[in-house]
């Protein structure tokens, strides 16, 4: 028997792959349903996810295994229109490649600021450490050195890929309000390989005219159909034999040691179990939090562990969409609470019902700094207005706020320092730390599944 801790896409894919090789699997979850992130909220005929959830899969071993499980004709096939909303203008994604619509001034700023980072006297940045293997844990515990004197910071980062202009009209006020910190605190190694950096051709192409060359790592995704990316979690979770999810239980205690969890269920009582091996996807300063035999100063540095909340503000609304097939916008402008919002309709028909459409502001904020749901509301409407996306006095039909606690992970010298001497001692006691949250990354749905299945696969051959 293999206990896993946590019903998302890393939990419920480990579940399925143990069942499959003939293992016995346990899956404890605190909420009502699986699902985790996946999960999806229905209300009066609109559907919401915990903000936009579509599927890049370069994975083809996870694509033919997903048509095995799911119906050929469940996703769509979708290819991206997202913009950014920049100096009341809404222009196409992404920034560097598209600013032909701003205000003269930008352009140029952005331009000259572009051209200074190809001067060959323009300072180099300092390497940044590859990943490595960690020691004895399966293939996707990578990890990297603590962060060294001359290592780049993100901010820095920014500026050397991009320049000035860019930096200051949309990479730093777009990060600021995502990660709530200054950049220079962020490493980075952050996900700088998913920011494109164009040609010079690109962006002066994108300053004059408007560029149709698609650019970055998500230009083409799936969505389901029918709506919804809880289809693809449900249609895990029903591969599993009866019994294996165990809803409404709680683990709130690990001895790593002996493998043993304390799982409290929905009327209070507690359980133990124990295994020969556990696959964990609790967010790791949590499991840290909760381990009993974990030594002081592992204990200590994952308490310097952080992440950003996020309030998704869903909007069902009578009326048609205001900016057409766009499906989400980037907001760097620094007036608006909210860093993206989404139009799930134009991602999927089934998403809002005719004559409606649906708006997902997505609001990051520290949760020591929250201004709570009502102010947050309160602002949100009114930045809708004022983007034209949601007018004062339009039919809002239905509207649905969710919070997610740690929702990005912060990438930061602590972070670095923290990791590895804390997956390793789990991984020496037979607890793999697997998912986003797990592993204490920047992880996309793919990554969550396949960090499932070879979480299954190195436990079952052990
Ligand atoms: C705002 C946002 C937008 C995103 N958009 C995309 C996207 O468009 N495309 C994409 O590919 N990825 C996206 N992602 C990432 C994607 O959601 C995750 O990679 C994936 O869903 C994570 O799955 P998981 O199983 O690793 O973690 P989770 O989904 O977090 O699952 C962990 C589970 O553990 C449970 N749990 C926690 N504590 C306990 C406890 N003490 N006891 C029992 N159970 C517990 C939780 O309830 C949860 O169900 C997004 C993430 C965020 C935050």
């Amino acid at each position: 028997m293999v206990i896993a801790l946590g019903a998302g896409l890393a939990g419920l894919t480990a579940a399925h792959h143990l069942q499959r090789k003939g293992r016995d699997a346990l899956v404890f979850e605190r909420a009502d349903e699986p699902g985790g992130l996946c999960r999806s909220m229905r209300a009066d005929g609109f559907t919401f996810d915990r903000t936009g959830h579509v599927l890049h899969l370069r994975d083809t071993s996870l694509r033919a295994w997903l048509d095995e499980i799911l119906p050929a004709d469940t996703w769509l096939e979708v290819d991206r229109s997202s913009a950014v909303w920049s100096h009341e203008t809404l222009t196409p994604y992404p920034f560097q490649a598209n600013t032909a619509g701003l205000p003269v001034d930008v352009r140029l700023e952005c331009l000259l600021g572009f051209i200074d980072t190809l001067r060959d006297d323009h300072p180099a940045l300092g390497a940044i450490p590859d990943a490595t293997p960690l020691a004895g844990g399966p293939s996707f515990l990578n990890v990297r050195p603590p962060v060294a004197d001359d290592e780049p910071n993100f901010h820095d980062w920014i500026l050397s890929t991009f320049g000035e202009g860019f930096a200051k009209h949309f990479f730093r006020p777009y990060n600021e309000k995502q990660w709530q910190r200054d950049l220079r605190e962020i490493t980075g190694d952050w996900v700088s390989w998913s920011i494109p950096r164009p040609e010079l051709t690109d962006v002066l192409r994108g300053a004059i005219t408007a560029n149709d060359k698609a650019f970055g790592y998500n230009p083409h995704f799936l969505y389901p159909r029918e709506g919804g990316i809880d289809r693809l979690p449900n249609a895990i979770a029903a591969t599993l034999a009866d019994d294996t999810i165990r809803t409404g239980c709680e683990v709130v205690a690990l001895e790593a040691a002996t493998r043993r969890v304390t799982v409290r269920d929905a009327s209070g009582v507690e359980n133990v179990h124990d295994a020969p091996a556990i696959l964990s996807s609790l967010p790791l300063a949590r499991l840290a939090a909760m381990t009993t035999d974990l030594p002081a100063p592992l204990r200590e540095a994952a308490t310097s562990l952080s992440a950003v909340s996020v309030r998704c503000i869903d909007l069902g609304v009578r009326g048609e969409a205001p900016f057409g097939d766009t499906q989400w916008v980037y907001v760097p402008e620094r007036d608006a609470p909210f860093h993206r919002v989404g139009f799930p309709k134009a991602l999927c028909p089934a998403m809002a019902p005719d004559g409606c459409y649906s708006v997902a502001a997505e609001i990051a904020f520290r949760a020591d700094d929250d201004p709570g749901v009502d102010r947050h509301l309160a602002v949100t409407r009114e930045h809708l207005a004022k983007m034209g996306a949601v007018p004062t006095d339009a039919d809002v039909v239905t509207s649905h706020v969710d919070t997610i606690a740690d929702a990005y992970v912060v990438f930061d010298k602590a972070r670095r320092a923290a990791l590895a001497p804390l997956l390793s001692f789990y991984v020496k006691h037979g607890v793999i730390p697997m998912g986003r949250y797990g592993t204490w990354d920047y992880l996309s749905m793919q990554d969550s599944l396949a960090h499932g299945r070879d979480a299954a696969e190195w436990s079952a051959a052990r």
